[in-house]
């Protein structure tokens, strides 16, 4: 390791070693190479920069997106002895003139900089006279059209970096999917070999999804494992948070209501109880979150579908901040799907937005039905890795598997011959060869896929379209009432015939116990 580096992260951070990747970024960039560097929230993404732009010669260039975030940082580094400074339009000309000063005298490790400032010819001007160690651009997901933080600021910054092409370039983002981290390494020219991810996998929390079947049963029977400890339990709509709340207090938990529609005064108040308090159960719309910094939360559960990836691993990632064993669990049933298609299609995103939305949410029922270990499709989806973990309910009590290929052609088969036009519910009566008036009206007792089902019974069928969904083999028709219909990769797979294997769906909790028994 570079032993001025080490000796900053002592004398001026005062710790004592790097953490997971922290080194070899410093060191990477040190050489004088590009990066990015993906990581959670507080794993230490500041270090990555600063450190370099301190050891290389010449001043650090940081563009950052918030002004307030940039003033705590210089405030920071300052205290601590390096010399930083912000260049913003906030500034009075006197103090602006001294800063100006200071920066062609070459005074300064670290200059923060908004990206509309960078936009302003005598500021490039003024940078181009001189020596830059690095530019890091902070939040780097801002500049992804496809992100939820676009900001048209960002776009130009890959002219910028274009200006100062000898210097090393640094994308840092705790948020980026696939394509977003695509498009970022594309817009400032960064190689993929570069790109260190890293960091996400939260060991000490416990995944487990299960199919939403008795909701409060499967929540009742979840807390019995955490009785006096504190926790989330996460609602889709403000009225369930109230309706699970009462339930719960009725059961003799202390649990409390939050959401957006409640008053200022009652919310804090619930978040103030929920934070000092020893055994109390939050819960919650996605409205719960930001600044809780709760350190012992045993446990989260989602009792309805999270609207992503990004999204379950932010929310479960408020359990076991403390690092001691925490639990969480999920729950997730066709209808929350359907809900969830909907509010995306309903949305007046225009149409590539509402394309991405819809990857995102089949990257979750991926993730849901997934046989693999929890935490490897979750690092994974972040681009980190990890061993079958040992410590999720797929590796601890693995699915039970089986050859699948017959029953998806059955399946696929029986959609197209009922024309793809009808739900699920219908498409598993017909393979069941359900005597109902409906089917009867459109003819479908006299097809060829009625009843060819029956060695399946309704859960299992469910969880096999469920999963073909999640393959993307059926398309769910979201406009209207979600018909299904074939997709493409569904159509390839009838033609191809290739090997299958599907998860059979778990017995229920709530009657597993007696399952076990008898
Ligand atoms: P991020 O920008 O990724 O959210 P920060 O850079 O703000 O994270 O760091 C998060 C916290 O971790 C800070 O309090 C920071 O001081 C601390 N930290 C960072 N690197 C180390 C390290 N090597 N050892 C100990 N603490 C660290
Ligand atoms: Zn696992």
């Amino acid at each position: 390791m570079n032993s001025a580096a080490l000796e900053i992260l002592k004398t001026v951070y005062g710790y004592d070693a790097f953490r997971g990747p922290q080194a070899r970024i410093v060191e990477h960039v040190i050489a004088g190479n590009n990066a990015f560097v993906l990581m959670p929230t507080g794993g230490g993404k500041s270090l990555c920069y600063q450190i370099p732009a301190i050891v290389r010669p010449g001043m650090g260039l940081v563009v950052s997106p918030l002004l307030a975030l940039m003033a705590d940082q210089v405030t920071a580094l300052r205290q601590a002895g390096v010399k930083a400074a912000a260049l913003n339009s906030d500034l009075e000309l006197d103090q602006r003139r001294a800063l100006w000063r200071d920066i062609r005298s070459g005074a300064l490790d670290l200059l923060y900089v908004a990206p509309e400032t960078l936009a302003r010819p005598d500021v490039l001007e003024l940078l181009e006279s001189l020596q830059l160690s690095l530019i890091a651009i902070d939040e780097a997901h801002c500049l992804s059209q496809w992100g939820h933080d676009f900001r048209p600021s960002y776009r130009q910054l890959d002219a910028v970096v274009a200006r100062f092409s000898g210097v090393p370039r640094m994308a840092l983002t705790a948020t980026a999917d696939e394509p977003t981290r695509e498009e970022i390494l594309a817009h400032l020219d960064i190689d993929e070999a570069d790109a260190f991810i890293a960091g996400f996998d939260r060991p000490n929390i416990r995944y487990a999804i299960e199919e939403k079947d008795n909701p409060r049963a499967q929540l009742k029977e979840f807390l019995k494992r955490y009785e006096g400890e504190s926790g989330i339990v996460y609602c889709l709509s403000k009225r369930r948070t109230e309706e699970i709340a009462s339930w719960l207090q009725g059961l003799g938990y202390d649990a409390l209501a939050y959401h957006a529609g409640m008053d200022k005064a009652a919310r804090e108040a619930n978040q103030m109880r929920f934070q000092h308090g020893e055994a109390v159960i939050m819960v919650a719309t996605v409205a719960f979150g930001m600044g809780i910094d709760k350190p012992d939360v045993r446990f989260v559960a989602h009792v309805d579908l999270p609207g992503s990836i990004e999204a379950y691993y932010q929310e479960t990632g408020r359990a076991g901040r403390d690092g001691l064993p925490s639990d969480t669990l999920m729950l997730y049933g066709s209808e929350d799907v359907a809900l969830r298609s909907r509010f995306i299609e309903e949305s007046e995103a225009p149409d590539q937005r509402k394309r991405m939305e819809r990857q995102k949410l089949d990257a979750l029922l991926g993730l849901a039905e997934t046989a693999r270990c929890r935490r490897q499709v979750l690092l994974s989806y972040f681009g980190d890795h990890c061993e079958p973990c040992g410590n999720c309910d797929t590796c601890t009590e693995p699915p039970k598997l089986f050859d699948g290929a017959i029953a998806a052609q059955k399946a696929l088969s029986c959609i197209y011959r009922t024309g793809e036009r009808f739900g699920q519910a219908y498409v598993v009566d017909v393979l069941l060869g359900a005597e109902n008036d409906r089917i009867a009206q459109f003819g479908h007792d006299k097809i060829s896929t009625f009843g060819i089902g029956k060695e399946h019974d309704n859960r299992t069928w469910r969880a096999i379209l469920r999963q073909l969904i999640a393959l993307r083999f059926i398309e769910v028709d979201l406009a209207g009432h979600g018909g299904l219909s074939i997709a493409p990769a569904g159509r390839d797979f009838l033609r191809e015939k290739p090997p299958l294997m599907l998860r059979l769906p778990s017995p229920p909790r709530a009657r597993r116990g007696k399952v076990a028994r008898s």
